[in-house]
Parts: structure tokens; sequence; C-alpha cells
């Protein structure tokens, strides 16, 4: 699609509608002539090359790449009129199409009636869920798995809770014996379950974990604020089903769209499956909730404001891309081939090895050194050498790995440090199925030593 057409028909369509409202004009104080504003905007797009090629297969690092034009051009017409999704009075169009999207997301996930709104990100998300966790179960604590985002742990704090951390198996998914004893103490409320964790993208057993805290009369959260649209694929085959359908049976879920949703950053999504923790929002406000009796999003929201232009993006990329696995589905499909045809080719290479099988689009590897220290020294060198190439930089992030989860895959390397960096690539975009070839032939000739050269 052409972005410049569809930007230019958006933004007529708006003064269409600015038109019904009769003449009006700008107040001088906000005047800017045009050669003023060519020179701060030459300055502007002059520093914003100081940037990571994200759009392009060539970065193959962190968790990032441009959102969809679809989403660029709902975006910036909804912001032309910059509607608040606080309430109704702010912007009930924008409201309504949050309400919608949001029972998109909840029948992906296989929520019936639910209750569930977007918010900035999936750290405020998981806020929400944590402290609805701390409502239900008062004075019981939370577990996550060691591998778990960060986030967890910090917002035990800012709630005032207990956090525990729950040891991770050899393939980084949270120990059912070790989950099990840490429910055998009765201090933990809630289990927070990650499918796909952010550093290996390893899943959780949901399906697993759901019983067994069942069993113990505890909660279940689900973050899957990076994982979740791989929901979309649980029928294809080239994922494990049986964690994504237990979703269903979670008592919240947290998913980014801002993530691998093709949408521009500050749009996350917390869901409930059960509507009536509505309750522990409830809150008047004498600004308000006048224009409608209709549920206002704000009343369910531990954030005020909050952008419309970010649910009228998602809303009109849903239009196109809608959450099947031929639509979306389709797009994180490529880049999970992609990654299990990367992990072959680490298996046969002689300079590099996979650290894990991938169960998701990040792929971990390493250069086949003989010691910790030495892997360290040499991802960085070539995570490094790698983007300052002058010809064909490629563009890798690394992941911190200590040394016990690097003894449990792979014994054989020297454990003559606490841990090692290792190379992690996320290949979240569809376009790295195709260059797949050209990445690895470029990460393995930056690992390949010197001497052979
Ligand atoms: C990214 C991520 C978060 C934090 O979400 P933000 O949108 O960056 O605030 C939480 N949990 C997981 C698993 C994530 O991948």
């Amino acid at each position: 699609m052409d972005l410049q057409h569809w930007l230019g028909e958006a933004s007529r369509a708006v003064e269409r509608w600015q038109g019904q409202f009769g003449p009006y004009q700008p107040h001088p104080s906000t005047a800017v002539g045009d050669e003023q504003f060519g020179a701060a905007l030459a300055t502007f797009t002059e520093r914003l090359q100081d940037n990571y090629p994200f759009f392009h297969p060539s970065y193959a690092g962190q968790m990032l790449k441009p959102p969809h034009p679809a989403a660029v051009v709902g975006y910036l017409t909804a912001m032309l009129i910059n509607p608040n999704n606080h309430a109704l009075d702010g912007g009930p169009a924008t409201a309504a199409m949050e309400k919608e999207v949001v029972a998109s997301i909840a029948a992906m996930f296989g929520y019936g009636e639910h209750l569930g709104h977007l918010t900035t990100s999936g750290t405020i998300a998981n806020l929400e869920a944590l402290y609805v966790a701390r409502q239900t179960h008062p004075g019981r604590g939370i577990a996550y798995s060691s591998d778990a985002h960060y986030t967890h742990g910090r917002m035990c704090g800012v709630l005032g809770m207990a956090g525990t951390a729950v040891p991770t198996d050899a393939a980084g998914r949270m120990d059912l014996d070790a989950l099990a004893a840490v429910l055998a103490t009765g201090d933990v409320g809630t289990v927070v379950a990650t499918t796909g964790t952010t550093g290996l993208g390893a899943v959780d057993p949901l399906h697993e974990i759901v019983p067994l805290a069942a069993r113990h009369g505890v909660r279940v959260h689900v973050d899957a604020a990076y994982g979740g649209f791989f929901t979309l694929l649980a029928g294809t085959g080239l994922i494990d089903p049986a964690p994504w359908a237990a979703i269903a049976d979670a008592d919240s879920v947290v998913v980014d769209p801002h993530k691998h949703g093709l949408q521009p950053y500050g749009c996350g999504a917390v869901l409930f499956r059960d509507p009536s923790v509505g309750r522990f929002f409830v809150h008047d406000s004498p600004y308000t909730y006048f224009t409608s009796d209709e549920l206002h999003l704000g009343e369910i929201s531990l954030e005020c404001s909050r952008s419309g232009a970010a649910a009228a993006a998602l809303w009109l990329t849903l239009e196109l891309l809608p959450l099947t696995s031929d639509g979306l589905g389709a797009v994180l499909a490529a880049g999970r081939r992609a990654a299990l045809r990367w992990a072959d080719l680490l298996e046969a290479s002689d300079v590099l090895a996979p650290y894990q099988r991938p169960e998701l689009d990040i792929v971990s590897y390493f250069p086949r050194e003989p010691s910790l220290s030495a892997i360290d020294a040499a991802s960085t060198r070539i995570m490094q050498e790698g983007m300052t190439a002058a010809v064909d930089p490629v563009f890798l992030s690394v992941l911190r790995v200590d040394a016990s989860a690097m003894a449990s895959r792979h014994p054989e390397v020297a454990a003559d440090a606490e841990g090692a960096r290792i190379l992690r690539s996320v290949l979240m975009k569809p376009e790295s199925e195709t260059y797949l070839s050209d990445l690895h032939a470029r990460v393995s000739a930056l690992a390949r030593p010197m001497t052979l050269l």
C-alpha cells in the first residue's frame, strides 16, 4: 500500500469532518512559517538517522520492528482528532474500537465473557493483573519463573507483595516440581506463567500449571506480552498447541500489540476472565463519565488518559490482518519457520552452536568456543563487528546466561566464569525467512576465527 497516498486521503477525510463545525482560524501563537518548519524538520530528520535499521532483516537483534502501514495511517489519522480513551466523553469512536479489538483478542484466547482494555504497555498491563491478584488473594504472594520479565519482581515491590522466583528447567521453562514445592507452602496466591520469555522465547507449561494451581486454590496470570499472538499458530503444527489452549483457563492474560501485533509503541492489553474483577477499579470521577451510562474504559483501568489513536491503529490493522492463522498468524508463522531453519543450520555449523532449540521465533546461539570466557568475548566481538561493518552490517543482540544454565544445556563448556553473553536474534519480521541464508552466512563469517581467513 502507498503510505503517502493513504496518509493524504486520511488527512483530507479529517478535514472534511472538521468542515462541518464552521469556519475557524488557528491562533497566531501556534502559527509556524513553512521556511521555519522546513529548517526544523531538516535538523529533525538528520537526527533520526541515528537509529538501527529495525525494518531491515539484517536487523536481527532485539524485539523491534516498525508498525504496519495501516497502523501508521490509523494512528496518525486519529491523532489529528486526538481522542482520549479514558472516558466516552473523550472519544466515543475510538472507545468503541477499543472494545471491539479487545473482544477480538479475548476470542483469540478463548475467553467468552471478559473484562479488558488496552494499556500503554505490557508493564502497566501486568501491573493491573498483579494488582487484581493482590485484591483477590490478599496477604499472599506471587510466583514467577526466574526467566520471567523483571517487571514482576519489581511490581511486587510496588504492590507490597512477596515475589518468589521459581527455577527454570534446561529449556528455560518454569520447573513444575519446584513450583509444586513453592505452592505447598501456602504463601503464594498467584502464579505468573510466561508464554514466551523475553530472553529465549521459552513457553512455561501453562497446561500443567493451571491444574496444579487449581489444586492449591491459586490464581493464574499469563504474561504473554511477547508471545500472545503465537496462539494463532496453535493449529498449524509450527508450535506445541497445549500451553496456548490453556490460556482460556487462566484468570488473566497480558499481550502487547506493540510487539507482535504490528503496532507502534504505546499498545499493551490486559484481559480478565471474570468480569466481576471490575469492582477493584471502582471509583467515581468529578470530571468525566457524564456523556453515557455505558462502560467508560477509565472505569476499569488504573491509567487515566490513554491514546485513542492506539486503539484506532490496532482496529484498522485488524480489519486487514485479522486474528486468524491466515491473517496476522501468517506474519508470525514466517518468523517461526525462519527460527526453525536457523536452528538446523546452527546445529550443522562448525563455528556456531544453538544454545537451545527455539520454541517461538527467538534464536539463541554462541560461537563454538571451549569456555564461558571465550564465548563471552567472541559473542560481544561478533555483535560489535557485525553492526560496525562497512559492507553488509548485521545487527544482533546478546543475552547473559549464567554458568548453571549453560551447564544444563552444554556441559562440555568450561565454566571459568559466572556466566557469559551469548548471541540472540529475534526473528519477528516475516522478511527474516527469505533473508535467513544471508543472515546465517554473515554471522558465520564473523564467527570464523581470523587465522582461517
Ligand atoms: C516486553 C515484555 C514485558 C514488558 O512489556 P512492555 O510493553 O515493554 O512494558 C513484560 N513481559 C514480557 C514477557 C515481555 O516480553
